[in-house]
């Protein structure tokens, strides 16, 4: 999609620190950090979220997304789809975030 900011960062039109890419998808360090790692993991193909990325039956997202983490972490990530406005969405090309790096707050962040 010619307006779509991921996609330019997919051509190269954006520079990005790329951590991980193959045939399918590309990982590169979120631009807005909210842990000490933040890496987006994107599909090469743009598919507007994570829903319509799952209908159209696309390559395997989730083993991109594992083994970028299993390389960037060492004591665990987390991995967020934010799917729409209500989420917070904003860049409208399916991203899976990896945060890690440090003890990550929320959800379960009572846990010891
Ligand atoms: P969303 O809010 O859609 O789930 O996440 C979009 C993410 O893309 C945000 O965390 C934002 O910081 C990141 N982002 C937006 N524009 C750029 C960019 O030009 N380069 C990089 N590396 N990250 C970006
Ligand atoms: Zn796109």
């Amino acid at each position: 999609m010619s307006d779509c900011i991921f996609c330019k960062i997919i051509a190269g039109d954006i520079p990005s620190a790329v951590v991980f890419e193959n045939e399918d998808f590309i990982a590169f360090n979120d631009i807005q950090p909210v842990a000490p790692i933040h890496i987006v993991v994107v599909p090469k193909v743009h598919d507007s979220n994570l829903s319509e990325f799952a209908a159209n039956s696309r390559a395997n997202f989730l083993d991109a997304i594992s083994l970028t983490a299993k390389t960037f972490s060492h004591n665990g990530y987390r991995v967020i789809f934010n799917t729409g406005s209500d989420a917070g969405q904003t860049v409208f090309h399916v991203h899976a975030h990896i945060l890690a790096g440090e003890r990550l707050s929320g959800l379960n962040g009572n846990v010891e």
